[in-house]
C-alpha cells in the first residue's frame, strides 16, 4: 500500500526535459550534439547514457504551443477550481528557461498569435477562456511578480519607490499552511496584453535593480503569481468562493549550484542559490517519496511556495537542456536533478 501511495503522489509532479536547438555560437564552435531525446523510452540519452523515464521529453523542434498544451493547460482547471499549482523552469543559464515560461523576442510579444509566445501569457488568456466558457459570472484575476536574490525579495510590479526590503513582509498564515507576503503589489489583469505589459514592466524593473545592486539575472529567481477568485452561487442560494493560485517560477541558472572557488558577494549568492534549488529538490523528493518531514523551511522559496507544493497540487518542472558537447557536465548535472525529482 505505500507502493500505491507513492505513485498516487509522483502523478502530482510532473518531470519534463526540453532540449533546445544548437544556438549559433554552438554551430560556430563545430560543437557536436551529445544530448538524445527518446520519445518511446521517455528518456534523455546523454553521449549515449541514458537517463529516464520523464513524464515528458521535448525535441528540439517541439512548440512553445505544444508544450503548453501538453503539460500546462491541465493544471488550469485545477487551479479554477481552487487549488494551487506551480511550473518550474528549471536549468543552466541560456538553455531556454525564460524563452519556455514568458516566449522569445522580448519587444514582438504583444502580437496575438506569435508562436514563441510562453507559458505565462498562454496560461492566463487560457485561464481567462475556460472561466469564460464555464459560464461562470463572477471572477477576477491579480497577479504578482517577484524577485528572490540572495534570500530577499523584490517586487517587480511595485508602483511605490520604497525600499522593497523594508516594505516587503513574508508571515505565516494564520489560517493555512503557506505563507503570506505583505506589501506585495497585486496587479489585476483581464487579457494577454495586460500580461505582457507587466512582464514588460518586470524585466525593466529586473535590469535597474541589478545595476543598482551589481547582480546578475542569472543568479535570481523569478515568480510569477496568478491568484484567480471564482464566486458561484450555489442552489441553494449560497455564495461559494473559491480561490486557486498559478505559480509560474523562472529558477536561476543551475550552473551555479555546487561552484566552488567563489568568493565574497559571489560566494554569498552562490550559497543561497545553492541553498534554495537544493532545498527545492529536496523538497519535491519529500513529496514524492512521502517522506515525513518536508523541508519548506530552510529557504525562502520552498517557503514562498509551501501551500503550492504537495497535496492536491500539480507540480510541473520542466528542465532545459542545451544539445550541445561543450555543455556536457552542466547537462549531466540537470539530467541528475531532474531525475533525484522525478
Ligand atoms: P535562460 O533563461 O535559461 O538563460 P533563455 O530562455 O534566455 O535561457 O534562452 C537563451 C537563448 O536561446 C534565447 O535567445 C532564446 O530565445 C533561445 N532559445 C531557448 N530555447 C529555445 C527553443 N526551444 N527554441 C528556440 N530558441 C530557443
Ligand atoms: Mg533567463
Amino acid at each position: 500500500s505505500t507502493r500505491k501511495k507513492v505513485s498516487e503522489t509522483t502523478s502530482n509532479l510532473r518531470v519534463a526535459v526540453r532540449v533546445r536547438p544548437m544556438n549559433g555560437t554552438e554551430r560556430s564552435e563545430k560543437c557536436s550534439t551529445i544530448v538524445k531525446v527518446d520519445k518511446g523510452k521517455s528518456s534523455i540519452d546523454l553521449k549515449s547514457k541514458p537517463f529516464g523515464p520523464f513524464f515528458r521529453v521535448y525535441d528540439t523542434d517541439t512548440t512553445q504551443a505544444d508544450i503548453y498544451a501538453d503539460l500546462v493547460s491541465s493544471q488550469i482547471k485545477k487551479v479554477i477550481a481552487g487549488f494551487n499549482c506551480t511550473v518550474f523552469a528549471y536549468g543552466q543559464t541560456g538553455t531556454g528557461k525564460t524563452f519556455t515560461m514568458e516566449g522569445g523576442r522580448t519587444d514582438a510579444k504583444s502580437s496575438q498569435d506569435d508562436p514563441s509566445t510562453g507559458i505565462i501569457p498562454r496560461a492566463v488568456e487560457d485561464i481567462f477562456e475556460q472561466l469564460e466558457t464555464s459560464g461562470c459570472e463572477e471572477y477576477s484575476l491579480r497577479v504578482s511578480y517577484v524577485e528572490l536574490y540572495n534570500e530577499e525579495l523584490f517586487d517587480l510590479l511595485a508602483s511605490s519607490e520604497s525600499d522593497d526590503r523594508e516594505r516587503l513582509r513574508i508571515f505565516d498564515d494564520p489560517h493555512k499552511k503557506g505563507v503570506i507576503v505583505s506589501g506585495v503589489e497585486e496587479v489585476p489583469v483581464r487579457n494577454r496584453s495586460d500580461v505582457f505589459k507587466l512582464l514588460q514592466l518586470g524585466a525593466e524593473k529586473r535590469r535597474t535593480a541589478a545595476t543598482l545592486m551589481n547582480m546578475h539575472s542569472s543568479r535570481s529567481h523569478s515568480l510569477f503569481m496568478v491568484n484567480v477568485v471564482v464566486r458561484e452561487n450555489t442552489n441553494t442560494g449560497e455564495e461559494l468562493v473559491k480561490q486557486g493560485k498559478l505559480n509560474l517560477v523562472d529558477l536561476a541558472g543551475s550552473e551555479n549550484i555546487g561552484r566552488s572557488g567563489a568568493q565574497g558577494n559571489r560566494a554569498k549568492e552562490a550559497g543561497s542559490i545553492n541553498q534554495s534549488l537544493l532545498t527545492l529538490g529536496r523538497v519535491i523528493r519529500s513529496l514524492t517519496t512521502n517522506a515525513q518531514h518536508v523541508p519548506y523551511r530552510e529557504s525562502k522559496l520552498t517557503r514562498l511556495l509551501q501551500d503550492s507544493l504537495g497535496g492536491s497540487t500539480i507540480t510541473s518542472l520542466i528542465a532545459t537542456l542545451s544539445p550541445s558537447s561543450s555543455n556536457f557536465e552542466e547537462s549531466q548535472s540537470t539530467l541528475e536533478y531532474a531525475m533525484r525529482a522525478a
